[in-house]
């Protein structure tokens, strides 16, 4: 029956960034499907454990800092141990640092780099040699944004790194697609979370990006928990290297 495709019983999904904003709410909607939710962040994840326990769920949550590739590794192993497989990976954990490009310095490049692209594929390589082992297939989902499709302003090393994961995001669907592995990603738009605060605190910014998204509101965590859980379903079993935008109408505009 088509319901039963888009259930996650029996899968165990990694959620990097999974202490708060979008990543929290992914790990809620993973763990609400059936996923046992592996959340990794480089803070405590209290207010999600609570969550995923309060919905009835399984969540382990593994302390880690992906401004580096050192600890990916040791997390996929981790979550193979308490959980006995790795089927879902989801790549969320991201920063932004805003400065106009003429003071752009090197560190906010790099910082942002690592963490956004570099993290991403090395974490979506240590997924996929997992996948192989366990013989059937995964689900990757990266977190991409409106500034894969635009140029934005004041972000340079974020909009070169989040185009970046939507063509690294096309290119591993490529090479990967014939072992049953999909890689997509999610495009969220304007979303009230920690990475959108400097913008909603000006008015001026907040005022002119709300009368630009035809839905009328920011998004919220709760916005992209379906499109998560329906890439890391069987339902989606044919999309490849997709990019998902779930911005309230922002492109369409
Ligand atoms: P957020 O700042 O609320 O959440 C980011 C998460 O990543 C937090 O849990 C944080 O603790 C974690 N994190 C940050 N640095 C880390 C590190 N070094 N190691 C491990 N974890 C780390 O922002 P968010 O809006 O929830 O962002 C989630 C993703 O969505 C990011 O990739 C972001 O770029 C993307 N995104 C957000 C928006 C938006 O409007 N909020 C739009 C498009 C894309």
């Amino acid at each position: 029956m088509i319901m039963d495709t888009f259930t996650l019983e029996g899968k165990t999904a990694i959620v990097t960034g999974c202490s708060t904003g979008l990543g929290q709410g992914i790990c809620l909607g993973m763990a609400e499907a059936g996923a046992k939710v592996v959340g990794v962040d480089y803070v405590d994840a209290p207010e999600t454990a609570a969550m995923i326990e309060k919905a009835g769920g399984s969540f382990l949550g593994i302390k880690a800092n992906l401004l580096t590739i050192a600890p990916i590794q040791g997390i996929v192993d981790q979550a193979v141990e308490a959980f006995g497989s790795v089927d879902v990976l989801v790549n969320n954990a991201g920063i932004i640092r805003r400065e106009d490009s003429i003071n752009y310095t090197e560190k906010d490049w790099d910082d942002v780099m690592n963490i956004n692209i570099k993290t991403v594929f090395f974490f979506c390589q240590a997924a996929a040699r997992q996948f192989l082992k366990q013989s059937k297939g995964g689900k990757i989902i990266n977190i991409a944004s409106m500034l894969s499709f635009q140029g934005g302003i004041r972000v340079p090393s974020y909009t070169a790194s989040k185009s970046g994961v939507m063509g690294l995001t096309r290119l591993l669907a490529c090479e990967w697609a014939k072992d049953n592995i999909n890689v997509n990603a999610i495009a969220p738009g304007y979303m009230n979370t920690n990475n959108t605060e400097q913008l909603r605190k000006d008015p001026k910014r907040s005022a002119e990006i709300l009368a630009r998204i035809p839905a009328d509101r920011w998004g919220l965590p709760s916005d992209v928990a379906g499109p998560a859980v329906f890439l890391a379903s069987s339902a989606s079993d044919y999309i490849n290297g997709y990019t998902i935008a779930v911005d309230g109408g922002w492109l369409a505009r």
